[in-house]
């Protein structure tokens, strides 16, 4: 399953680095991210080293996808909250630092510590949005 690599990820997957696990299955570990954005910030990552979300399989992507509402609902009630973000970064412009797949469980505290985007946006171009749809229609395998 993927070239053998040596990721901060899978150095921790393996027993190597400590962490603070909070789950483990045959695909996935998860563990608190040892720079938390609020209380119970949490990293959610498979165990093969994909670099990013586009090359993972899709045996891992499913068993991530089975376990990341779980754990999700045990950090709310853990920490007492009742909203959070998922936030899943793919290459350095896109904020990643780690480079092995994992996905952020941020818990947000109303008017408090949580994930902080400043989003922008504008509206979408209808012409564009009908050439960019056909594009990626045709590029799903
Ligand atoms: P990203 O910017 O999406 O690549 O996020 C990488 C995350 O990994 C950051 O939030 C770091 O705080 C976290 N991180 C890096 N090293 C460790 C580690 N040894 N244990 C726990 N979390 C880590």
């Amino acid at each position: 399953m993927g070239v053998k690599e040596n990721s901060i990820f899978s150095q921790i997957i393996e027993g190597k680095i400590p962490s603070h696990k909070l789950y483990e299955d045959e695909f996935v570990f998860s563990f608190l991210d040892v720079n938390p954005q609020s209380p119970g910030h949490a990293l959610v990552v498979p165990k093969e080293p994909a670099k990013t979300l586009d090359e993972l399989s899709e045996e891992s992507a499913e068993a991530i996808g089975r376990v990341l509402p779980k754990i999700s609902r045990a950090i709310l009630k853990a920490t007492r909250t009742k909203e959070f973000n998922i936030l899943q970064n793919n290459g350095p412009n896109a904020f990643q630092s780690v480079f092995h797949v994992h996905f952020h469980i941020i818990p947000k505290i109303p008017g408090g510590p949580g994930l902080e985007i400043p989003f922008v946006t504008s509206p979408l171009d209808q012409d564009e949005a009908r050439s960019l749809t056909a594009e990626i229609r045709k590029n799903l395998d």
